[in-house]
């Protein structure tokens, strides 16, 4: 009892840092502010860093990217009402990009509420469109326990976004160390082991094999469910002992090189709407792979999909379906193919119908790249920009990549030749995840240059976080494609334009020439303004090599591409 009088306390805060410790938690994402500065005080003494951002919205968008990259929950940390609000957007880009994330946001005090609280909101309702797993602490004494569960179901199964509530009052409340011991070690003996979905039948992938022998134009399709999983070691021995030719989706891009043999990113049309059978991992059917459906796909093509979501599966009702890890099941499908081998070989007929459209295809592409064009329409900066990253070599630059023009053009003229490479606006089409990705990128893998390719529109969203790259001295070039605006000048026929606003900016135009490289020196980082070829990889040889905080603002032709890029349909 004397000795229990003379403990030191332990409270909430303390209790939550060392519980996300002890779960393995490195970094954290977020903005402070009440009730939780002292949670992320706390975090950072035990070793955890803490990467503090000017809006969560940011933050929450390189906790999502965080959990993509290193398999591991990217940790949000938010304040109450306007901070959970605002972090809802990174919550909902995991849960729609299939990551592991976990929201933590403060709350306030449990006795207040309803009543008009500072910062009252029901966040347990408002995070639970976007989450596979939500729990509020009511008492400091499940601390631990809640952190451990949120962590787990959010790699667990189909990753996604975790949310945990932290009331104020909860994290003032106090236990003995002795106390607080027990609960973490209770906490940590009870964690439950990650699911990994059905298991995989043996008949299964038997016949996955069989249609892939059998077929007349079998493709590999992959996304970033593959690249989640590490599966490019298994791809890549699939491809090249089979010969079939592979198609990445954006963010699959780079899982085996874009410059691979087989790669029939070239020959998409041709790839897709002529394959009789599709083994389709890791990506889903969706408006991204035009849903699987007709006229850009076959009818009669035969869909293998690998997913780890019984759910997606079912969804989609493919002519197979294989539940589990992208992985295993692929290692599992190499093992059957090499007892009895096949490889359509160099001269087959769909190996050279694709490989002669996509060499037809990138040579035509070469002649409008191999153009200096100034003032700079998109093709020109963005082969400079492509060279310059191809000669940094291994490890690659990661690139991030939104926009619209910026981002469609980029993505066929960029080339992705290591997996994990390129991070871009995803199954949402969300513009604004640029320099929160970026952050995300650069402290995921320390050291490696972080190289951005940016609209002006999708640069806007998150600006001010260039701070937040200079303050952590990050290896971030950001290049912004400024054009002036979302999609570039104004494009309206003045006579359609009528009402006392009709001389206001078009809403699609921003300030001609906004200098936002000027931004990024106001915290005391680099910036260049470009508008020649000569300038731009001046610039780009410069901020590689020096590996420091970068905005290169690259002066673009307004009236260069197109409204809503490469989506018009959709307008
Ligand atoms: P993309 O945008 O590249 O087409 P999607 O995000 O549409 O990719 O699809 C990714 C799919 O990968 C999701 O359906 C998700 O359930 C699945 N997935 C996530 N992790 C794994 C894994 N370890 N193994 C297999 N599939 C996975």
């Amino acid at each position: 009892l004397e000795s229990n009088k003379s403990e030191t306390l332990v409270d909430g805060n303390l209790l939550v840092a060392r519980a996300l410790a002890r779960a393995g938690v490195d970094y954290m994402f977020g903005v402070v502010g009440i009730p939780v500065t002292s949670l992320a005080n706390r975090a950072v003494s035990l070793g955890i860093r803490f990467i503090a951002f000017h809006n969560e919205q940011s933050a929450g968008y390189a906790a999502s990217a965080y959990g993509y990259l290193t398999g591991r929950p990217g940790v949000l940390l938010t304040v109450s009402g306007p901070g959970c609000v605002h972090g809802l957007a990174g919550l909902s880009n995991a849960a729609v990009n299939t990551w592991p994330m976990v929201m933590i946001s403060g709350s306030c005090d449990q006795k207040d509420f309803g009543r008009g609280d500072f910062q009252e909101l029901d966040q347990i309702a408002a995070v639970k469109p976007f989450v596979k797993f939500a729990a509020k602490v009511t008492d400091i004494s499940e601390i631990p326990t809640h952190v451990f569960d949120v962590i787990t179901h959010a790699i667990s199964g189909r990753p996604g976004g975790c949310y945990l509530d932290l009331p104020s009052d909860v994290l003032h409340q106090t236990v003995s160390e002795s106390e607080a011991a027990k609960l973490l070690a209770a906490a940590e003996n009870s964690r439950t082991g990650q699911t990994i979905g059905k298991t995989i039948g043996s008949l299964e992938i038997e016949n996955a094999v069989s249609l892939l022998r059998h077929a007349d134009r079998p493709l590999i399709v992959f996304g970033k469910g593959s690249a989640f999983a590490r599966a490019e070691n298994e791809l890549k021995k699939l491809v090249e002992s089979t010969g079939i030719p592979f198609l990445p989706t954006p963010m699959g891009k780079g899982l085996l090189p874009d410059t691979h043999e087989l790669a029939a990113t070239a020959a998409r049309s041709l790839a897709i709407g002529r394959c009789d059978v599709a083994l389709v991992v890791g990506a889903r059917l969706n408006w991204l792979l035009h849903f699987g459906e007709p006229p850009r796909w076959s009818k009669d093509v035969k869909f293998i999909l690998v997913d780890i979501s019984e759910e997606e599966i079912e969804l989609r009702k493919p002519y197979l379906g294989l539940v589990g890890d992208a992985r295993l099941i692929v290692g599992l499908i190499n093992r059957e193919i090499k007892d009895d081998p096949f490889c359509l070989g160099k001269s087959h007929p769909w190996v050279e119908a694709i490989s002669k459209k996509a060499k037809e295809n990138v040579s035509r592409m070469e002649l409008q790249l191999a153009k200096d064009i100034v003032p700079f329409n998109f093709l020109t900066p963005m082969r400079i920009i492509r060279d310059a990253i191809l000669a940094e070599g291994s490890p690659a630059p990661i690139l991030v990549s939104e926009g619209a023009n910026t981002m469609d053009v980029g993505r066929s003229v960029l080339v992705q030749t290591e997996p994990r490479t390129r991070l871009d606006a995803g199954t949402w089409g969300t513009m604004g995840v640029g320099l929160g990705y970026c952050i995300a990128a650069a402290v995921a893998s320390p050291g490696r240059l972080v190289v951005a390719v940016e609209g002006d529109s999708g640069f806007g969203f998150s600006a001010m976080e260039v701070e937040t790259v200079v303050r952590y001295q990050l290896p971030v070039v950001v290049v912004v494609f400024n054009n002036g605006g979302v999609y570039g000048g104004d494009r309206r026929n003045p006579e359609e334009i009528q009402g006392p606003y009709k001389d206001d900016p078009a809403p699609t135009s921003f300030v001609p020439d906004a200098a936002y490289h000027i931004l990024i020196e106001a915290f005391g980082g680099k910036g260049y303004l470009v508008g020649t070829p000569e300038e731009l990889k001046a610039a780009l040889a410069e901020s590689f090599s020096a590996k420091k905080p970068t905005v290169i603002n690259v002066r673009i032709d307004p009236y260069a591409g197109a409204e809503s890029g490469r989506l018009q349909h959709k307008n």
